[in-house]
This record gives structure tokens, C-alpha cells and sequence, in this order.
């Protein structure tokens, strides 16, 4: 075969392959055709290194091999670009091991290079045998050929393989792209590109929802085209600063979408600079956080206002109010500070429930809500305590607004099946006259609201400086009595009750006694009512009662007959025992005196204000064995399904109407009446509060079966009592 037959045959089979492919063929081609043992073409990597592309041998192909060029033949002819050793090739490069492995004698080799002249591979042989030197030239020229055929294929895979790594490259920028555009597509924030002249040139899919526009809408818009105008001239200016010296601005704007509405959004934009750092475009971002505002309004809201009732709170109402008065100040107007507190509101609270309460409540907040004027200002200060802030000019209205508020409380307030009836104290102050800030009002408001409470409730009253005056005693007389229990300082004396049929002082009234070292004697009155109104009474009760069950012990054993010993309880005592146990029936255990000599004094005012709670408490001491007493029968409103509900054993008739008995006809009818309807009911009778010979004649006339009073005696300590009972009534002593 000629060597143009053996290249013919060898394109032919060759048109359809490339790549290794190729060179196999190739390669198994040249062995046949030169009768060499190895041949193989060798991609060049580096200066040191080349890797086979295609090695034949020993009529098969092997894998692929990297190795050094240092010391082989093939490095030298990349400087020759050709070589042929006819023999003793491994002997002359002793450092190729692989020359050595294979007993190589002969070498033929020849550089392939690029269309540049660039050397990119290498052409071999290897013979096991010499090369006969007549051989010499053939082998040459296939070499030749196939050299230039490899050439250009090792050429191919290159700019194949560059071309490869570039549409890689390209596919990276270009994953990249679509990733950008991606996260501009699906980012929940508007974006919007603009030009160095601020034109809209790209909006994505975020701000065509937010802002009802189309990106074709946009482009070539101002961006001020979203906005709302809320913002000024300074606003624009201080952005466009930053931008030209920072690069960037961020901040919240007002912007308006298609339909007109108005839209919160934090932005931020920056500035992106061309190659020369000219201004290229601008690229601002957009947060819609209206969520964000509707949440801070929300808090804002919380912070401010009275869950229940939607009124204002006692924080936003003191805040409110000082910017009020002061501009009630300069209009030189007044203003009238009006406090409200549902009278027994926790009665009806503990009774029914605190659901039932707060809806209450809340109807109560609609009444109130609907009695005052736009611009007054209303606020539930907690619990059912409420505030009214009002300026006027003429006080009328003032008057006229709190006519409105008792008469709204009239009406019973009905919800689902119930009915409920409540009223309302109301206390008033009035700025600037009664004070000048808030902080004072409110003072003078609450001292108000008291009187009105004291009244009874279900009124009003104004703040008066006596008011003060009796505000900032009722302080000193709290802070000194709380002393005073404590240190024990509290006495009991004890007034004679003496029977008018037996002649016999069958009991004493235990009655408390306080001389402060500062403030002097209190009256007992003053400092129980103070005791009632500031959690102390309790405690004064349970001292009271110790001392005088003991000291009737002690005054008993003196005695021929036990006396008993009538101990007055505020009703307060039992609304704050409530399911607790009483201390009453161990008291009199401790100091072994039989309960039925002691007598509990009560006033209508506990049944009022509790009948279910009075009626549990005073069954279980009647059970215990004490004796229970109504006093000042006749004052208050006397009730006589009380008399005939309650289990009491005595009645006692208030003094005011004993006092006057011997001249008011009135009053001794009055007298008539109740001892009679004691004594139709089986009760015991006593009238207190006689002074004279004439009225102690005219109830022992009427019927009535024990006295008290001065008459016989003031109350006394138990000495000075035992003295009493030795001078008038000898014959009780043992
Ligand atoms: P009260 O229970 O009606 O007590 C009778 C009051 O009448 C006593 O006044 C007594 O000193 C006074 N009194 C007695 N005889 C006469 C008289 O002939 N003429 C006049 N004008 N007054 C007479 P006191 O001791 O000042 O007590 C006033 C009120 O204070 C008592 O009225 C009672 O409601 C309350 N109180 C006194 N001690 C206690 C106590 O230990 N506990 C409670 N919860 N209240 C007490
Ligand atoms: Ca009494
Ligand atoms: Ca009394």
C-alpha cells in the first residue's frame, strides 16, 4: 500500500470520528503502517507536563497518561521539532523509567503545532527493536502525514475545548442574569430602576402591585409620580444629597398608587456609577409597611387606650389634660376635672360575675361617652373609676353635664336576661379656681368624689377648700391610727346597760377610745370611718374585740352573775371577712366566756349593702352563740323585712330620737312604734343615749326593757367601771 492509499483508507474511516476517537484510529493506523510497538499522541498542559490523547501498543489501547517531559526524548524535541533514535534510545535517557520498562531501542517524534506555530502536542513511536536505517525515510513521511493530520485535530479539540469553556462562561453570566432577574421578579419589595436622568426605565412586578401602575405606565416617568405630595421641598433636598455625596438615601415616603389611596413604604436608593464613575442609574427599593404602620398605630392604640371600654387610659389622660389646661390657660377659660365612681360596683362584680362586670362596665362607658360634648376629654382611669375633662364659659353647663351623667345612670342596664341597676359619685374640681394642675385636681376630684360617696352615693359634689381641709385631716388621723393599732395604742371603755325590769346592769357597750399625742382624743366615729375607708379595719375590729372579751372576763369574775358585753362591728369588717373564717368564736374560747354573753352591733347599712353575705355571716356567729344587736335603729333606711329576716335578738333605739323624746311628739310616737314592734317580734329592747330622768321615765313607760346613757354612766375604763358597779349596783359584786 502507498502512503497515499494508507492516508486515503485512513480518511475515510477517519471522516466520521474526532477527538480520541480519531486518534485510536490513528494510532492504530500508524503502528500497522511503520510496524512500530507504541505510538501515541500527547497533549502538551504545561512546560513539564503532557498527557495522552490517544496511546497504542501492544495492539490494544491504554488509558490516558500523564507524565513528565523532563528527561525524555520528547523534551527534546521541543526544541529540535523532530527526532529519530534508531537505537538504544533507553540507554541515552536514563531518567525516562517508562523507556526503560518497555526495552525501548528505537524513538521517532515529532512536535504538532497550531495553525500560530504554537507547539500544542506530540507525535511518537517506539520501537522494541532497532529501526532499520532503510526504513528510515518511509517512516519519515507517514510521520509526517500523520503528524499533520493530528495536528489539526489536536488543534480542533483545543479551540473546541476554549470555545466549550467559553459558552460555559457565558452560560454562568448568563444563570447569573436570569437569577437577577429572578430576584427581581419574585422580591416582595417594589423595585425601580431609573436612568442618569431619573426616568423610569425598569419596574418590577413587586411595585406594579403596590403601586396599581404597569411597568409600561412608568417608563420614562419621574418617580414622583408615585409619590403623595406629603412630602416638602427640604424632604427632595436632603435625599438628593445624600445620594450625590453618600451614594445612597434611605427613609420612609407617603407614596399614592393608581386609585388615589396613600401608602407607607421605607425606600432605599442607591446610586449606581458607570466605569468613570459618572451616575449610570438609580435603583430604589420599596417596602410597602403598612403592616408595619397599621401594627405601631396598634401599639400606639394599647398604650393609650382602656382595652374595655375604648376610652383613653389614666397615662393618655394625664397627658392630654396638661395640654388642655394649658390651653384653657390661655384662652383664659375654666375647666371642670369631674371623677365618676360606680357606686357598689364591686357588689354587683363579686355577685354576678367579672364577665357580667366588664360588660357593665362597658355599657356604663357608652352612657358616659354619650353625655359629653366633642373636645371633652374621657378616660376610664381603672377599675369603675372614671374621668371627665370639660371647658367652659359658664358653669351651667357644667351643672348640666353632671345632671346628665346621674340621670344616666337611672335606667337599669339590661343585657341578656338580666336587669341591673347602678348609680354613680361624682366629685368636681374646677380649674383654675380649686388648682392649677393636674396632678391637684385630681386631688381635689377625689376628695370631692369621697363627700359624694360619703353622702350616700348617687351624687355629686364640688370640691370645697373645707374639703381639703377634712382631706388633709383624714390623711393625718390614716397615717397616726395605723400607728397607733400597731403599737396598740387603741383603748375600749364601756358603757353600763341597765335592765329596767330587773334593775340589774345586765351588760356594757365595749366602745373605742383613741387619744393621739399629737392630734389628741379622736372621736371614735372619725377614726372608724377612716378605719373603714383604709383597709385598717379589720385589724382595729379584731384588737377591739380582744381587748373587750378579756376584759369582761376580768370584769366578771368580780361579779355574781356574769354581765355581757356588746362590741359594735363596722359593717366593712364583714364585707372583708367575706368567706374568711371569724376570729370572734376563738376569741371568746381563749378567754372562756360563753358567746351567748356577747353581743354583736350591727347597722342596718351591712344588710344593704350585702343582704346575701350579711344574712351567711350572721347565721354562722348566731350558730356560734352570740347574740346579735341592731343599732341606731331607726336612722338609715329601716327596712322591717330586716327585722324579719335577720336573726337579731336586740333593738337598739337610736339616741337622736331618745334625745328628743320628752319634746317632740314626733319622736316619741316614733319611740312607741319601734318598741312595740320589738316586742311584737320577741326581741329585746334597749334606748340609748339617755341623759335625763324625764326621757329614762318615758321609755321605761313605753315599755322598753334595757337603758343606756349618760344618765347612768359615760363609758369607762374597767377600773373605773368596777368602782361604778360597787357605788350602784353593790348587790352584782361577789
Ligand atoms: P354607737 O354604737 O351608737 O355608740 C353609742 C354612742 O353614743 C357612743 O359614742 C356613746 O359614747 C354615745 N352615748 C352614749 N350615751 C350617750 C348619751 O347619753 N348622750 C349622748 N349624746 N351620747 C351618748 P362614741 O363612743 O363616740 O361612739 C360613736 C360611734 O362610734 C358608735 O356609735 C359606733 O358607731 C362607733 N364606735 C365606737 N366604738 C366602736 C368600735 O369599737 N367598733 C366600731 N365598729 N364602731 C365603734
Ligand atoms: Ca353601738
Ligand atoms: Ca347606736
Amino acid at each position: 500500500m502507498s502512503i497515499n492509499e494508507s492516508v486515503v483508507v485512513s480518511a475515510d474511516e477517519l471522516s466520521e470520528l474526532c477527538g480520541e476517537g480519531y486518534f485510536n484510529v490513528l494510532m492504530k493506523k500508524l503502528s500497522q503502517l511503520i510496524d512500530a510497538d507504541y505510538t501515541f499522541v500527547a497533549r502538551i498542559l504545561d512546560s513539564s507536563t503532557a498527557e495522552t490523547v490517544s496511546l497504542w501498543g501492544n495492539g490494544t489501547l491504554h488509558p490516558a497518561i500523564k507524565y513528565h517531559l523532563k528527561g525524555t526524548p520528547c523534551e527534546d524535541l521541543r526544541c529540535s521539532g523532530e527526532s529519530c533514535i534508531l537505537y538504544n534510545v533507553a540507554e541515552q535517557y536514563p531518567a525516562d523509567q517508562f523507556l526503560k520498562d518497555l526495552s525501548v531501542e528505537g524513538y521517532i517524534g515529532i512536535t504538532l503545532s497550531d495553525e500560530r506555530g504554537e507547539v500544542i502536542g506530540i507525535l511518537s513511536a517506539l520501537f522494541c527493536k532497532p529501526i532499520p536505517r532503510d526504513q528510515v525515510e518511509s517512516i519519515t513521511r507517514y510521520f509526517m502525514s500523520f503528524a499533520n493530520r493530528a495536528s489539526r485535530e489536536l488543534e480542533r479539540i483545543k479551540y473546541e475545548r476554549m470555545l466549550k469553556n467559553e459558552i460555559q462562561g457565558l452560560q454562568a453570566t448568563n444563570d447569573r442574569l436570569q437569577i437577577a432577574q429572578q430576584v427581581y421578579d419574585y422580591s416582595k419589595d417594589g423595585i425601580i430602576v431609573t436612568n442618569a436622568d431619573n426616568e423610569i426605565v425598569y419596574v418590577n412586578a413587586s411595585l406594579e402591585a403596590m403601586s396599581g401602575y404597569t411597568l409600561s405606565e412608568l417608563e420614562g416617568q419621574d418617580p414622583r409620580v408615585l409619590s403623595s405630595g406629603q412630602q416638602d421641598r427640604l424632604f427632595y433636598k436632603g435625599l438628593w444629597n445624600d445620594l450625590a455625596y453618600k451614594g445612597y438615601w434611605q427613609g420612609e415616603f407617603w407614596n399614592r398608587n393608581k386609585e388615589g389611596e396613600l401608602y407607607p413604604v421605607f425606600t432605599c436608593i442607591s446610586r449606581i456609577p458607570d466605569e468613570h464613575g459618572r451616575v449610570k442609574s438609580y435603583v430604589a427599593i420599596h417596602r410597602d409597611i403598612t403592616s408595619e404602620k397599621e401594627a405601631q398605630a396598634l401599639i400606639a392604640y394599647q398604650a393609650t387606650h382602656d382595652a374595655l371600654t375604648g376610652m383613653l387610659n389614666r397615662y393618655e389622660f394625664n397627658g392630654q389634660l396638661d395640654r388642655e389646661l394649658f390651653k384653657v390657660r390661655v384662652r383664659k377659660n375654666q375647666g371642670a376635672f369631674i371623677t365618676l365612681d360606680v357606686d357598689d360596683f364591686k357588689s354587683i362584680n363579686d355577685t354576678q360575675g367579672h364577665s357580667i362586670g366588664d360588660v357593665l362596665l362597658q355599657m356604663i362607658a357608652k352612657r358616659i361617652k354619650d353625655c359629653v360634648r366633642e373636645g371633652d376629654i374621657i378616660a376610664r382611669l381603672g377599675g369603675d373609676e372614671f374621668a371627665i375633662f370639660t371647658e367652659f364659659t359658664d358653669m351651667h353647663i357644667v351643672e348640666q353635664l353632671i345632671s346628665d351623667l346621674l340621670d344616666a345612670f337611672r335606667p337599669a342596664f339590661e343585657f341578656e336576661a338580666l336587669r341591673l341597676r347602678c348609680n354613680t359619685s361624682i366629685g368636681v374640681s374646677i380649674f383654675p379656681q380649686d388648682a392649677v394642675d393636674s396632678h391637684e385636681l385630681f386631688k381635689c376630684s377625689d376628695q370631692a368624689l369621697y363627700e359624694a360617696k360619703n353622702s350616700g352615693g348617687a351624687t355629686y359634689a364640688f370640691f370645697t377648700p373645707e374639703l381639703r381641709v377634712a382631706a388633709e385631716r383624714h390623711q393625718e388621723v390614716r397615717l397616726r391610727l395605723a400607728d397607733a393599732i400597731e403599737q396598740g395604742l387603741i383603748e375600749v371603755k364601756y358603757q353600763p346597760i341597765v335592765n329596767l325590769v330587773s334593775g340589774r346592769m345586765v351588760r356594757v357597750e365595749a366602745l373605742a377610745r383613741w387619744t393621739d399625742e399629737v392630734l389628741g382624743p379622736v372621736r371614735p366615729d372619725e377614726f372608724i370611718e377612716i378605719a373603714e375607708h383604709s383597709g385598717l379595719i379589720q385589724l382595729l375590729g379584731c384588737q377591739i374585740a380582744e381587748i373587750a372579751i378579756n376584759d369582761l372576763a376580768r370584769i366578771n369574775t368580780h361579779l355574781n352573775q356574769p354581765i355581757g358585753v356588746s362590741i359594735n362591728r363596722s359593717p366593712q369588717e364583714f364585707v372583708e371577712l367575706a368567706d374568711e373564717y371569724d376570729v370572734l368564736p376563738d376569741l371568746a374560747k381563749q378567754a372562756g366566756v360563753s358567746p351567748d354573753l356577747i353581743s354583736i352591733e350591727l347597722t342596718e347599712s351591712l344588710m344593704m349593702k350585702d343582704p346575701v353575705l350579711a344574712q351567711r355571716q350572721l347565721s354562722q356567729l348566731k350558730e356560734a352563740g352570740f347574740k346579735l344587736s341592731l343599732d341606731d335603729f331607726g336612722t338609715g333606711y329601716s327596712s322591717l323585712a330586716y327585722l324579719k329576716n335577720f336573726p337579731f335578738d336586740v333593738l337598739k333605739v337610736d339616741r337622736s330620737f331618745v334625745n328628743d323624746i320628752t319634746e317632740d311628739e314626733g319622736d316619741y310616737v316614733l319611740v312607741k312604734t319601734i318598741l312595740e314592734m320589738a316586742k311584737n317580734l320577741g326581741m329585746h329592747s334597749v334606748a340609748e343615749g339617755v341623759e335625763t330622768e324625764g326621757q329614762l321615765a318615758l321609755v321605761e313607760q313605753l315599755g322598753c326593757e334595757c337603758v343606756q346613757g349618760y344618765f347612768y354612766s359615760p363609758a369607762v375604763s374597767v377600773e373605773e367601771l368596777l368602782e361604778y358597779i360597787a357605788e350602784y349596783f353593790p348587790s352584782q359584786l361577789r
